[in-house]
């Protein structure tokens, strides 16, 4: 049950605590004391496919980076997958566009945003990231980077992302709203959501994280939501934890998501709390759009504690370590609390 005493008492930790970072030196990192090593996480039901493959890497002693690269390739490869990679659904306008990011231990990022033509966006965004000195590219440059690196340009609108674009043409109306939003435009389909986040720890400690997505079905051309833009789709420090979101992405971008969970976790929070945090702000900013749409944030610290908290009820995330290979936990909300 929601409870407004929890709330208010949360809002008022936050507010010493913000009053306390002010004039505080620097919170010390998180010490690691974890036993759960190695371990990854990720958002939605799709994430117990990807969690697998990057299990294979990490079980080895890998890196965490392979790991999560390896891992958010299966839903960006994934034809029955219309909210990530290959077979996204498109723009109004029937082009595909891509967005992902990348970051590792040492705070290196790379980003895509609104590549067409490319298959695999997170490994384009991982090359950005090694390969130049910029973090982020987007449209055709991207694209251009892509196919200079030996990616094939390909067609990526499938048949029935053809369909589904040509039925949306009918009434045109873009209105995104709760869970639901692409769940409509895919009947059939066992997939309801959106954008892959994934976090994993390595062997040695080491946190890296990527995130990937069509973004919006059936958004305006050229529009970039959360998912590549470091900070607001994806944030780690290897000092403290990762973050990563899923949902409408302006309401993260405005709010600096994973960015805001971090930092609240080098201030103390507990993974699930700096997330529930972060949507208290969305919700608290745009109360009225805060009830129509969905927001959900996943985080891991520096021992390897995880959380998720999202605005409506609905959210999963996945799990995997050496003890449990494919667990789905449903993750906490607003709303369910409130009922
Ligand atoms: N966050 C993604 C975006 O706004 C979409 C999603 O996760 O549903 O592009």
């Amino acid at each position: 049950m929601y409870d407004r005493r929890k709330f208010l008492k949360l809002t008022a930790v936050t507010a010493s605590l913000t009053a306390i970072s002010k004039y505080a030196p620097a919170m010390p990192a998180i010490k690691a004391a974890a036993k759960n090593l190695p371990i990854v996480i990720s958002t939605w039901d799709f994430g117990v496919a990807a969690n697998k493959e990057a299990w294979k890497t990490l079980e080895k002693g890998g890196r965490a980076l392979d790991a999560v690269e390896a891992g958010v390739k299966i839903p960006e490869a994934d034809m029955n997958n219309h909210t990530v990679g290959r077979a996204g659904y498109p723009d109004r306008d029937g082009k595909v566009t891509l967005d992902a990011c990348i970051m590792d231990e040492f705070g290196n990022c790379g980003s895509v945003a609104a590549m067409e033509n490319i298959a695999h966006p997170i490994s384009v965004a991982r090359l950005v990231m090694e390969k130049t000195p910029h973090v982020m590219l987007v449209g055709d440059g991207a694209t251009q980077f892509a196919v200079e690196q030996g990616f094939k340009k390909e067609k990526l609108l499938t048949p029935e992302s053809y369909t589904a674009w040509q039925k949306w043409l009918k009434t045109a109306k873009y209105s995104p709203v709760l869970n639901i939003e692409n769940k409509q435009h895919r009947p059939g389909s066992k997939y309801n959501h959106d954008t892959i986040g994934m976090l994993a720890i390595d062997a040695k400690g080491n946190i890296s994280g990527a995130c990937t997505t069509s973004g919006m079905a059936f958004k305006l051309h050229g529009r970039v939501g959360d998912s590549p833009i470091i900070g607001a789709g994806l944030y780690v420090d290897n000092e403290v934890g990762g973050a990563t979101s899923t949902g409408v992405g302006e309401e993260v971008i405005r709010n600096v998501g994973s960015f805001l969970v971090v930092e609240l976790m080098r201030q103390g929070y507990s993974p699930e709390d700096a997330c529930k945090e972060a949507v208290n702000r969305i919700i608290k900013k745009k109360p009225e759009t805060a009830k129509e749409i969905q927001v959900g944030f996943l985080a891991i610290n520096k021992k390897g504690e995880y959380g998720a908290y999202a605005i409506q009820e609905g959210f999963s995330f996945a799990v995997c370590d050496e003890k449990q290979q494919d667990l789905l936990i449903p993750g906490k909300s607003f709303y369910k609390e409130k009922k």
